[in-house]
């Protein structure tokens, strides 16, 4: 198959695949030393954060258990509105887990914040966030992240799980989608 098409609908790639998987390593180790001893529960949110799930998941040497989640937040287009649907819910109960959120891209922060709070209500011992980018620009709530891969700038970037209308989510890097694309 020839990729060069898509590859092609970057304007410029922010973080590559080495550079993801370093990072991974990184937070892996980190992880490992914070829930030493403790039971992990990864709850994946769909469906930008397959791709992270599934490296994050395998850069760690324990037993984990991984669960999913599908939300939509409602409002129109692309502003994240902070009214978060379940379309998806776990199957697991989460009294006494310690559960780490693994996300894709933090955005305004609404939907983390929203999601958070939800977990904590369901009698979980611990929440916390691995989230691989956030855009500290486009914050609109502060959410304690206690792992993050990159910071970039606030623009709209896709790859590595991260869509644009379903598409590029197979890119093993992440970029910025060349204006030609949507104009
Ligand atoms: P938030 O509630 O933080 O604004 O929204 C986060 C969600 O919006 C992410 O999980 C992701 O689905 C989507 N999103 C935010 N920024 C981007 C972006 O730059 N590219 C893509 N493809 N999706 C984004
Ligand atoms: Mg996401
Ligand atoms: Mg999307």
């Amino acid at each position: 198959m020839d990729f060069t098409h898509v590859e092609a609908d970057l304007s410029k790639t922010l973080v590559t695949e080495e550079e993801l998987h370093a990072k991974l390593e990184e937070l892996a180790r980190q992880i490992e030393a914070d829930y030493e001893g403790k039971d992990l529960l990864l709850v994946g949110v769909l469906r930008g954060a397959v791709m992270v799930m599934a490296d994050l998941s395998r850069a760690l040497r324990r037993h984990i258990e991984m669960d999913w989640m599908a939300v939509s937040s409602y409002g129109s287009g692309t502003v994240s509105s902070g009214v978060v649907r379940i379309l998806k819910d776990l199957d697991s109960d989460l009294t006494g887990r310690n559960v780490l959120i693994v996300e894709d891209i933090i955005d305004s922060g609404l939907t983390l914040s929203w999601l958070r709070g939800n977990l904590e209500s369901r009698g979980a011992a611990s929440v916390e966030i691995c989230t691989m980018l956030r855009k500290p620009d486009a914050l609109k709530v502060e959410v304690d992240v206690k792992y993050c891969g990159f910071d970039i700038p606030n623009e709209f970037v896709i790859g590595y799980g991260l869509d644009y209308a379903e598409q590029y989510r197979n890119l093993r890097g992440i970029g910025v989608l060349a204006p030609h694309v949507y104009e």
